[in-house]
């Protein structure tokens, strides 16, 4: 395991805009604020989600998309950089009217409604490719 102690700088408090994407907000936000990385956590309601399942053996992204809507029961990820841009590496659980979930890695999701808490570390993340997963991990712990 590869680790970096690191230090809490800001903290945020958001609402996210009805009818635009919830992760590309965060992204946005990180990008005027000069956030290189963070943690976050959120909660509220999509009109539709499209979820990447990571096939382990295959070492693919394959999406899922969900034209319904959902709760965002619970939201967390971060924010490092990836491909030279900001990344919000984000995981959701959506819940129906019926309690059951689908959850996962969050590609794109139209807000209908969410609140987000951003805590900064004073600290950039920078993600690089992994030989072993085939992921973009965080390197230079
Ligand atoms: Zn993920």
């Amino acid at each position: 395991m590869d680790y970096r102690q690191v230090e809490g700088a800001r903290e945020f408090v958001a609402r996210l805009d009805h009818g635009r994407d919830w992760r590309a907000q965060i992204e946005e936000f990180a990008a005027d604020e000069g956030i290189d990385a963070a943690f976050f956590v959120g909660l509220g309601a999509v009109q539709d989600a499209e979820i990447y399942f990571y096939d382990q053996d295959e070492q693919e992204y394959y999406p899922e998309r969900f034209d319904e809507p959902f709760e965002v029961a619970s939201c967390t990820g971060n924010v490092s950089w990836l491909d030279g841009e900001r990344f919000a590496h984000t995981h959701m659980v959506l819940s129906r009217e019926d309690g059951s979930c689908v959850a996962g890695h969050l590609n794109e999701a139209t807000t209908f409604a969410g609140e987000v808490y951003v805590r900064e570390f004073d600290t950039d993340l920078v993600r690089e490719h992994d030989e072993t997963t085939d992921l973009d991990l965080w390197g230079g712990l």
